[in-house]
């Protein structure tokens, strides 16, 4: 076996156990990682190379100011005019969640709920369980259930789709600035701003202080089964990881977790029927998404309806080259080959291949992250319906292409999330030991 396949030798991060020390289990390819105090360095697992903890170089006094500067920024975004449309002297406004409204007015409620949750309910509950982290771990006996509460927040970090709106609200502009007057209102601007006030404080939250800060100060289920956590080396096959909180434990399944009292896994439950169920369902309703139109724009009686790839078609015989090529990469290439992705992973995985398998973990690592762009064509639609409501004279209507479409997006968001990359590792491990006996 070459090393290129990660699968001889066996790295430590920081050597043997010390006070405090937590076991973490690489997400990745199931390395055990013993990690030391916070430091300024990102640890990367030596195996794979996927991130294992973030550095924490900030206190927890910025990560608090920037939530409650994210929170002020949330509730400008949602209560100021987002844009104005202006046809022939006749004017139509908009709020940020106007989105919502624009598919419920067409009866596409599914889609209407799923952008309601993405921009407002998804970002406003993160922010919410953040701010009771981050003041409850400050207290003298912080309560379990925090433990709970910031897994939330971290579960829910896909799903907050803010960037990606922001994004959608682009490729929105581009084609109402084709067809009217448009204004941008200041809560255009206070959404950019909570964006960067988002992306900084989840630069300065990282979540392994959290678990050390609530251990720190006594907040643990079983303290005696933490202290007696034995020495490495374990063999990773007996040791079960903590989906809460992270931990790595040797254990079996469904023991409860020595800091945190979640239920240790060794892996993710059920991954590869889930994976696989999810990614065909995607792979079907991806024929119908491309099918149908994702929209009908008209304009004094010119236009009619079209589908995402004669959408990406229009933007680009309109001149507009970088954004045709967002939309395009966006809609039509992140889902296929997110898909196709998945699919090798799968096949490889039941194979036992050892090929490639750091490269495979980490194109899981950016499929699992890029997923989410996809919902920029949906929002564009969107903010499109709810602007151009002209009647005769101007109109967008939303289509079932773009129902589809985000079904679509949502299923290939599960089937990754389903997925879980150490079974690749596992599998190319049994196939190894197989050989050698
Ligand atoms: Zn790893
Ligand atoms: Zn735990």
């Amino acid at each position: 076996m070459t090393t290129t396949t990660g699968l001889s030798g066996d790295p430590d991060i920081a050597g043997g156990p010390s006070a405090g020390a937590a076991a973490l289990e690489c997400e990745g390819c199931g390395l055990i990682a013993r990690t030391g105090a916070p430091t300024n360095f990102d640890a990367h697992c030596p195996r794979c190379g996927v991130l294992l903890e973030r550095a924490d170089r900030h206190g927890s006094g910025a990560a608090l100011a920037l939530a409650v500067a994210a929170s002020i920024l949330l509730g400008a975004t949602l209560v100021l005019p987002f844009m104005t449309l202006d046809v022939l002297g006749q004017q139509q406004g908009s709020r940020v969640a106007s989105g919502a409204g624009g598919f419920a007015d067409y009866g596409l409620w599914p889609i209407a709920l799923l952008v309601l949750g993405t921009l407002v309910l998804a970002p406003a509950l993160r922010l919410g369980l953040r701010l009771v982290t981050l003041v409850g771990m400050g207290w003298d006996q912080p309560p379990r259930w925090l433990f709970a509460a910031f897994r939330w927040h971290e579960r829910l970090r896909p799903w907050a789709m803010a960037e990606v709106f922001l994004l959608g609200a682009a490729v929105s502009y581009n084609q109402l600035a084709n067809l009217a007057t448009v204004e941008v209102g200041p809560g255009a601007w206070a959404l950019a701003l909570y964006v960067a006030a988002q992306a900084a404080a989840d630069g300065t939250l990282v979540p392994q202080t959290v678990w050390r800060r609530l251990q720190d100060r006594g907040c643990l289920a079983d303290p005696a089964a933490l202290a007696q956590v034995a020495p490495r080396p374990w063999e990773e096959t007996q040791v079960a990881s903590c989906p809460v909180c992270r931990l790595a434990h040797p254990g079996g399944d469904g023991q409860p977790c020595p800091r945190c009292g979640a239920g240790l896994h060794h892996r993710k439950p059920a991954a590869t029927r889930r994976a696989w169920a999810l990614a065909l369902a995607a792979a079907a309703l991806y024929l119908p998404a491309n099918f149908f139109p994702v929209m009908a724009a008209s304009k004094l009686g010119q236009g009619g309806p079209h589908t995402i790839l004669a959408g990406v078609a229009e933007i680009a015989h309109a001149g507009l080259w970088p954004l045709a090529i967002i939309v395009f990469t966006a809609s039509i290439a992140v889902p296929v080959l997110k898909l196709a992705g998945l699919a090798v992973m799968l096949v490889a995985t039941r194979r036992g291949s050892a090929a490639a398998l750091v490269a495979r973990t980490r194109t899981y690592r950016f499929i699992a992250d890029i997923g989410r762009w996809s919902m920029v064509d949906v929002f564009a639609v969107g903010i499109l319906a709810a602007l151009v409501k002209f009647g005769a004279v101007a109109s967008v209507v939303p289509g079932l292409g773009a129902l589809f479409f985000a079904a679509v997006v949502v299923l290939t968001m599960l089937a990754a999330e389903a997925f879980d990359p150490r079974l690749m590792w596992d599998a190319a491990h049994a196939r190894d030991r197989e050989a050698q006996a």
